[in-house]
């Protein structure tokens, strides 16, 4: 029953109960005229409203609030040089092995069928893993002239990637309405090669259209990702790294014993169904046994690109330290099931390479601290012999 007053049978209401009848959503008396003040969620009251089934349920009511007022910037063409610019700054810094990209603005956008002006640039690097080297500004909302001016990082980015990777970048819809994500309003590449390392460089590119590339028949049936997803792992199939660890070593005199430092991981191999890993990494000094030879980091929820930050010590002289091997795994935590192995990389006098030279370098003198990056492989360390 609707609220009756003390004066009874009476209908009759003040103002103020008038207005707060007005916006009550109960059922009460002039409940017709709410649908007014709420048309969003009552679109079945419009009478424009298409047939069942074409396009989401909500269009029809962000059509006729949207075509109230006429289009302030006519540029509406099917030419595809009309889908605006992006201005961006690309800097390799090549001594902290980084590459920044700041995406400052973009220009004449042209607005997608579900009239969103909320928009972010996303960028990728290729060929690799899609989600590995994703990356994104914030959304800037409700202008087809965004200024983002924030700057994406990517760490572990060396002169070979440099020599070899081209940068996506796409200006993308960010619509609340949707649960799809569209496909970008635009996009283009950069092939890095062009980059003198440590000089800035700005661009100010017309956008184009996505180049779709056929994907695997394989990867139809891929675990619970949209159709657009899917669509993006073009070159994800080369599988050609499972990613990379950002290590520090210092033998301190003054604790007697082995810094290890598990500072960050980068383009991490995805494990989970969603297209990113839950990583976290276990330290094993080999040989040894108990708990002081074993440790493991805390875990990162959903990242391809996790920072840590830790620091585990190992206890011993130099010279034995020295003879013996440093295991370091990276896994994807599985909450419920085994977790799964991403990749890994042992450090020792047996090793080559990189992973040699850092093992020596920290360890054949005191108080030296070297951050390395080291590239995981795809079996697990190994415990020799
Ligand atoms: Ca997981």
């Amino acid at each position: 029953m609707a609220c009756a007053g003390p004066a009874g049978g009476r209908q009759r209401v003040s103002m103020q109960e008038h207005m707060a009848i007005d916006v009550s959503p109960g059922p009460i008396q002039p409940i017709r005229l709410i649908s007014d003040y709420f048309p969003h969620f009552y679109p079945f009251l419009e009478p424009v409203l298409r047939a069942p089934g074409s396009q989401a349920m909500l269009a029809p009511a962000i059509h006729s609030a949207s075509h109230q007022q006429p289009n302030p910037e006519p540029e509406d063409s099917d030419d595809s040089t009309a889908l605006g610019t992006l201005e961006f700054t690309l800097l390799f810094d090549a001594d902290n092995s980084t590459l920044h990209c700041t995406a400052h603005r973009a220009k004449g956008l042209k607005p997608p069928a579900s009239g969103s002006v909320d928009t972010y640039v996303k960028a990728n690097l290729l060929p690799g893993a899609i989600k590995a080297s994703q990356l994104r500004t914030r959304t800037v909302r409700g202008t087809r002239g965004p200024v983002w001016e924030e700057t994406l990082t990517y760490h572990g980015f060396t002169y070979q990637d440099a020599g070899r990777k081209t940068l996506r970048l796409c200006v993308c819809e960010d619509s609340r309405l949707r649960r799809r994500r569209a496909p970008p309003l635009g996009e283009l590449r950069v092939p890095l090669r062009k980059l003198v390392p440590n000089e800035a460089r700005s661009f100010d590119i017309c956008l184009e259209k996505r180049r779709l590339t056929k994907r695997p028949k394989s990867l139809d049936t891929a675990r619970g990702m949209s159709l657009y997803e899917e669509e993006e792992m073009e070159a994800e199939v080369s599988g050609e790294e499972r990613g990379r660890i950002l290590l520090s070593l210092c033998y301190s005199s003054q604790r007697g014993g082995l810094l290890v430092g598990v500072l960050r991981c980068a383009h991490l191999a995805p494990m989970d169904a969603n297209g990113y890993s839950d990583p976290f990494v276990r330290l094993f000094l080999h040989p040894g046994s108990g708990k002081r030879s074993k440790y493991k980091t805390s875990v990162r929820r959903k990242t391809l690109n996790p920072e840590f930050n830790e620091e585990f010590f190992y206890a011993g002289h130099r010279e034995e330290l020295a003879q013996k091997a440093l295991l370091v795994s990276v896994w994807d935590y599985d909450l419920g099931t085994a977790d799964d192995f991403i990749g890994g990389v042992q450090l020792s006098n047996r090793a080559s390479g990189e992973r040699l030279r850092h093992w020596r370098e920290c360890l054949s003198r005191s108080d030296r601290r070297l951050e390395l990056w080291h590239l995981l492989d795809s079996v697990p360390p190994q415990l020799g012999d």
